[in-house]
């Protein structure tokens, strides 16, 4: 699907084989949450992570035993052909970790620097320029990664001062999102003073609040041409995370504001990292920015419904698309567009059906308990019996092995 929307214009950055910026797509990324030195498990997720359509996965490096995992992690992952270019999170001992452990460097397709993280006074020039000249040495790029919660404490301080002494003083929320603008628009500068190239630098300005990040990130739009990686930090558990982050990066999405997502979820105990991934992608597909897997349209229900029966066919059937993805996505060209349509009853269930590619309309209360489908908008078959699941899934299969050309 080509974008509908007109992207400001970025200059691209090579990680590893995934563009950011320029006219390339919106890249989904994602963050694992293991112990990094624990190299099986983290093999494991990234594994997940990019199976389930991460196109670049971070990992944390904050100890001499995480970096020495780094270089077995991606062997682990280049064994299984999973090859995912691996990011590596640094925060206050990066420009140690980095020089100790050349071969975590190497590994890694690029570093994230947090300017608030790098140290105090004199140390944090010492600090930011050692990592960046690991940088150069090994012809990575960065992402300079400011956040609210970590905000460079002497440039705000410094910035509030200066605010007390105008004439007219801004408010203290705006000085604070000018602080974080302003934290890694001059940590990019004193970069590229270094010797960084400027097609080597993403640039993130991550808040918690809706509208903090879509002011900090317009303006940000406006001052540099460096991809801007969007997300917003600590967007919490389940539906709240999720409407929040949705809220804000639509808004920016639709200006053309944002090369690269992520999604910060909480996972509930025991959930499943993969999410922050699928929201992501639902994201740009129901945006109409990018394609990942069919759509599924369902109707909500009412009270037509005889049963949760259609529920639970929308739900398997969504689950089959997504695991026949990772398959089809290599064997049939554009089936990630299809769509299909699982509706309740006879009220909207016929014509939402027939503007799917394939649809179903099952039987509500007080209809005869048979299914139409409809593929490409006309009637091809009733469904009727035990197994209208199972048929219907099989004339899905079919449609995607006819339909699409093999590649
Ligand atoms: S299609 Fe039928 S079952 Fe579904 S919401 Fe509409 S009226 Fe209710």
């Amino acid at each position: 699907m080509s974008s509908p929307l007109k992207r400001c214009q970025t200059v691209p950055v090579a990680v590893g084989d995934v563009i950011v910026g320029g006219d390339h797509p919106v890249v989904v990324q994602s963050m694992t949450n293991t112990d990094t030195a624990e190299v099986a498990a983290t093999v494991a997720q990234v594994a997940d992570l990019a199976r389930a359509g991460s196109e670049l996965v971070r990992v944390t490096v904050n100890t001499a035993e995480a970096a020495a995992a780094v270089p077995a992690i991606r062997a682990g992952l280049d064994a299984q052909g999973v090859n995912v270019p691996l990011v590596g999170d640094f925060h206050f001992n990066g420009h140690r970790l980095l020089r100790q452990f050349p071969e975590c460097a190497q590994a890694l397709a690029k570093y994230r620097i947090n300017p608030g993280n790098v140290g105090r006074g004199k140390k944090k020039d010492e600090q930011f320029s050692a990592m960046i000249e690991v940088a150069c040495a090994n012809d990575k790029p960065v992402r300079i990664g400011a956040n609210w919660g970590s905000l460079d404490a002497e440039l705000a301080t410094r910035m509030m001062d200066e605010n007390a002494q105008r004439a007219e003083p801004l408010d203290a929320v705006d000085v604070t999102r000018e602080a974080l603008i302003v934290s890694a628009l001059e940590s990019a500068v004193r970069a590229e003073e270094i010797g960084l190239a400027h097609d080597k630098i993403i640039i993130s300005c991550k808040v918690s609040g809706v509208q903090d990040l879509v002011a900090v990130y317009r303006s940000l739009a406006q001052r540099c041409d460096y991809p801007l990686h969007l997300g917003l930090t600590e967007a919490g558990m389940g539906s709240k995370g999720i409407v929040a982050s949705t809220a804000a990066l639509s808004v920016l999405l639709q200006e053309g504001i944002g090369d690269t997502i992520r999604i910060s979820l909480t996972p509930e105990p025991g959930g499943d990292r993969t999410q922050e991934v699928v929201v992501a992608q639902e994201i740009l597909q129901t945006m109409g920015l990018r394609s990942f897997t069919p759509m599924v349209i369902a109707c909500p229900g009412c009270g037509r419904t005889s049963s949760t029966y259609f529920q639970k066919l929308a739900q398997d059937i969504q689950g089959h698309l997504r695991h026949m993805m990772p398959e089809w996505r290599k064997q049939y060209a554009g089936v990630e567009e299809m769509t299909v349509a699982v509706m309740g009853c006879v009220v909207n269930g016929p014509g939402e059906s027939k503007h799917a590619d394939i649809g179903i309309s099952l039987p509500g209360s007080g209809e005869k308990p048979v299914a139409p489908v409809y593929v490409d908008g006309e009637k091809s078959v009733t469904l009727k019996g035990d197994r209208i699941a199972e048929e219907f899934q099989q004339i899905v299969d079919d449609y995607v092995a006819t339909r699409y050309a093999k590649k």
